[in-house]
């Protein structure tokens, strides 16, 4: 045939053309000549690529394309663009044609669908160890098209029966990925009859042995299990005639692979396999009557034997997530065993072997926009981790999915970042200077602004300008904490450095008031003005935040220093709210609190590390107590046995409230003193701080926030080091104070 004088022997353009012919016959007759002709050129253009290619087994290599589209045409039921998808599915990553050529050839969906299919391609072998965990949710989200995953399934599936030729060690990768990785995808889609291949073959490379004993004995058993099953179907095929029904009846071999795992799970050998027998009825009914049938169906079989009522499952009423619809029952036939029975229309046979795109035929027409729907479903399937497909849920853990993206830098590595994540997130994970440097990006080859949020699969390009800074918006968009920390450190630098100049304008002001410059008089100027620390002045005096003229006002006439106007009360700025969350880590009856109600009593307030107890009250609530609380030694010894064991556990992400009361000296820069190691030293928030003062002696109140008593003895001791302080105790806050 001319089409295929680029092949070099008549054998094997022979060879390939008898491939081809029966891919033809595999495709559905309905194509049209639009669909027929995209297949032939999709075929040429493989065949072409690949001439000089050869499998592991000596064939040419367009052999492997051609059954993979056949696969997909006859066993999945896709239509023309997966098959001429199928077809070209290597050409991009083994030959010399590029993905623009495919685009310019056979337009943009074409090429989408090739493109995933690379790059699942790429990133599996260049990182051979690459998890499979990892490797499972990149195929979910590289495919923006579904067809990506089915025609991979299909280019898998053929791989697997054709792995003969390849080394053991390939082997064993091979079959061991498919287990874990496509046969529970193919099960997740609805390709039941490609699950089972998939498994069998799997556990005939991995477990060879066990995989031809189970074959071996299956073989031996077949009369006597064909003998069985006539006998057990006798009744019913009478019945189903002399009802007129239009049925077929299938014998259905278990899988070998299930049959293994039965044989694992419940740790028995072959012959104690009790549900070796397995028949499908399949009914042909018009779509109004099918319920109706299937269940006449079940109402036959279940008059001569008596079902199993835990095992019928009535996935006619209410569908699978993946489609699958079907009625099944066990019941105990002839001899006391029991047999498996499925019952279900030629249209949910269809579902049921092919999966979901089987459906398609059922929609209005055949056309490719049905399909594109139905894939779409499935798309949003895959998507939806709340489909109530629970049994596979538990071996895929889709909320995976929607926590993290994949995207590429231009040389093809994956970064894996989590969703909602910026185009600065990417630039601040490749390196802290591109980060910090970063103006834009290209994703997908297009400009986009920093803050654009990533997809999975983009490729992202990051342009950057010597000119650039941090700014303190950028915070606003980005999510890992790596570049929030990044941007945080750049920022403060920089506020470093227009503190400097701050600092110089404050000493030229200094001077001109003739005032030292001076620890102590910062110190005023830091409280007067309601900063922590003299960095935060300079940046402020910097920005032109303060009115510097008021300085004079604080000038001690005479003098070269500063005074406060007297205040009775200086509120120290809310920190950011901190929720006091009660419990998490406190366990009760070894138990984690959260688990079981309580509360804190309020004549101790307990705050973690404190040595507590539990006591249970006459309502039944638990309340802690602290052990040294005065209503302690009353509590235990008259109701020891309404006392439960409590401790805490170590947990420090938690802030109590708490407060401490602080005598000493009054003296100019006592509070930025005390600030200094409770803010600056400790980094203990505060919630609010009161200033009594009277004759030359201090009081004050501090409430702040602690984790534990660790923290807080800490503190106690740091702040009694403290020129002019004498004591410092601890009061606790009542509930309704705060
Ligand atoms: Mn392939």
């Amino acid at each position: 045939m001319q089409m295929l004088d680029f092949i070099d022997t008549e054998q094997d353009r022979k060879l390939i053309l008898k491939e081809y012919r029966s891919l033809l016959l595999a495709c559905d007759r309905n194509f049209s000549r639009q669909d027929k002709k995209l297949i032939r050129e999709a075929f040429k253009m493989a065949a072409e690529a690949h001439k000089d290619m050869r499998r592991k087994s000596g064939e040419p290599y367009i052999t492997h394309p051609i059954n993979v589209a056949k696969i997909v045409a006859g066993e999945i039921g896709l239509g023309p663009t997966a098959i001429a998808c199928a077809l070209l599915h290597d050409t991009v990553e083994d030959t010399e044609i590029t993905l623009d050529d495919i685009e310019a050839y056979f337009g943009p969906k074409v090429a989408e669908i090739i493109d995933g299919l690379t790059k699942i391609n790429q990133v599996f072998d260049l990182k051979s160890s690459f998890q499979a965990e990892n490797f499972r949710k990149l195929l979910l989200t590289l495919a923006k098209d579904v067809r990506v995953i089915l025609i991979k399934i299909a280019d898998r599936l053929h791989n697997m029966r054709t792995m003969d030729s390849m080394p053991r060690n390939k082997q064993l990768k091979i079959a061991s990925e498919t287990l874990y990785l496509y046969a529970p995808l193919a099960h997740r889609l609805g390709l039941y009859a490609i699950k089972s291949e998939l498994e069998d073959l799997s556990l005939k490379y991995t477990e060879p042995e066990t995989y031809k004993s189970i074959a071996r004995k299956l073989q031996q058993t077949k009369r006597e299990r064909t003998r069985y099953i006539n006998e057990f179907i006798k009744p019913i095929v009478a019945e189903l005639d002399r009802e007129k029904v239009k049925y077929k009846i299938l014998g259905r071999p278990k899988s070998i692979h299930s049959i293994y795992e039965k044989m694992k799970k419940k740790n028995v050998e072959f012959e104690e396999v009790y549900d070796l027998f397995a028949i499908r009825i399949i009914v042909d009914a018009p779509p109004e009557e099918e319920k109706a049938e299937c269940w006449k169906v079940y109402s036959i079989v279940t008059d001569f034997y008596q079902p199993n009522p835990g095992r019928l499952r009535d996935w006619i009423s209410t569908p699978k997530s993946n489609g699958y619809e079907s009625l099944h029952t066990t019941v105990m036939g002839p001899k006391g065993r029991w047999v498996e029975v499925q019952i279900r229309t030629e249209r949910m046979d269809e579902i049921a072997e092919k999966g979901f795109a089987a459906h398609w035929k059922y929609k209005e027409g055949s056309s490719e926009s049905a399909l594109d729907d139905w894939l779409q479903k499935i798309r949003e399937l895959l998507k939806n981790p709340e489909s109530n497909a629970l049994d596979f849920m538990d071996d895929f853990k889709l909320n995976l999915f929607s926590k993290e993206i994949y995207v590429f830098t231009p040389n093809g590595d994956l970064k894996i970042l989590p969703s909602g994540a910026t185009a600065l997130d990417f630039a601040y994970e490749i390196h802290t200077d591109i980060g910090n440097k970063c103006i834009g990006a290209k994703v997908n080859h297009k400009l986009m602004p920093i803050s654009q949020k990533l997809s999975n699969g983009d490729q992202v390009e990051i342009i950057t300008s010597r000119k650039q800074k941090p700014s303190e918006d950028w915070l606003n968009f980005v999510v890992t904490s790596r570049a929030r920390s990044r941007i945080k450190h750049a920022l403060k630098e920089e506020r470093k450095k227009v503190a400097s100049e701050g600092r110089e304008i404050l000493e030229r002001k200094f001077k001109q008031l003739k005032l030292a410059f001076n620890h102590e008089n910062l110190e005023v100027l830091c409280q007067y003005f309601g900063v922590e620390n003299t960095i935060d002045l300079y940046f402020n005096v910097a920005q032109k935040r303060y009115p510097l003229n008021e300085i004079k006002k604080l000038k001690d006439a005479g003098s070269n220093h500063l005074v406060l106007p007297k205040k009775e009360e200086i509120a120290v700025p809310r920190k950011k709210q901190q929720s006091i969350k009660k419990g998490d880590e406190l366990l009760i009856f070894g138990e984690s609190s959260d688990k079981i109600s309580y509360q804190f009593a309020k004549c101790c307030n307990p705050i973690p590390g404190d040595n507590v107890f539990g006591f249970i009250n006459l309502n039944g609530e638990i309340k802690i107590h602290r052990t040294n609380c005065p209503n302690a030694v009353h509590l235990m010894s008259k109701y020891g046995y309404r006392v439960v064991k409590t401790r805490w556990n170590r947990e420090k992400e938690i802030a109590f409230l708490t407060g401490l009361t602080i005598r000493g000296l009054d003296d100019v820069g006592v509070i930025n003193k005390l600030t200094n190691v409770i803010s600056g030293e400790m980094k203990i928030n505060m919630r609010a701080m009161s200033i009594d003062s009277h004759d030359g002696v201090f009081e004050g109140n501090i409430k702040l926030y602690v984790h534990d008593t660790g923290e807080l003895e800490k503190l106690i001791h740091k702040l009694k080091n403290l020129k002019g302080i004498y004591s410092i105790t601890r009061f606790d806050i009542k509930e309704e104070e705060e």
